[in-house]
């Protein structure tokens, strides 16, 4: 199904092009906290979100668009820092209509990166900007997530790499 086919996918953070978003002429990210840029529980930022983070800075504007709570989210944002937007409701279009006024760029410059479909992947597809979608860090995750797993598996194979 289209709106649940992401873009691009990708099994790390790490192994995103960023050639390839420069030839998509994306100028802006927008980022997922859990499971994306760190496990989900992880109360801060880890080494390796940091040089994630600040290795895209050079290249691109960044703003955090989560689902979780004010705290987490800030505290995350603060480090870097970037802009951030919590309590997202994604895949509802308000939370990246923030980020975009935030961000200063419209959504064909702006790639959503994240780890769910009905949330990251399908967000980003309703307000026409590139999705990408990467492999959850951690695969020890709550019920209802799980439940959400069973069905990202129906509407979307990830392609062997
Ligand atoms: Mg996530």
């Amino acid at each position: 199904m289209k709106r649940f086919t992401p873009d691009f996918y990708y099994e790390t953070l790490e192994k995103i092009s960023v050639s390839m978003l420069k030839q998509k002429q994306i100028k802006g990210l927008i980022l997922d906290i859990d499971n994306t840029l760190v496990p989900p529980h992880t109360p801060i930022c880890d080494a390796r979100a940091k040089q994630f983070v600040e290795n895209m800075q050079k290249d691109f504007k960044v703003c955090i668009v989560s689902n979780n709570i004010y705290e987490r989210a800030r505290r995350f944002a603060v480090s870097f820092p970037v802009d951030f937007v919590c309590d997202g409701n994604k895949p509802a279009k308000k939370p990246f209509r923030l980020a975009l006024a935030k961000l200063q760029l419209e959504p064909q410059q702006v790639a959503v990166i994240g780890d769910q479909i009905f949330t990251d992947v399908w967000g980003a597809k309703r307000m026409g900007m590139l999705s990408v979608l990467v492999e959850p860090i951690c695969s020890e995750e709550g019920k209802f997530i799980k439940l959400k797993r069973i069905f990202e598996k129906m509407v979307y194979n990830k392609p062997k790499q």
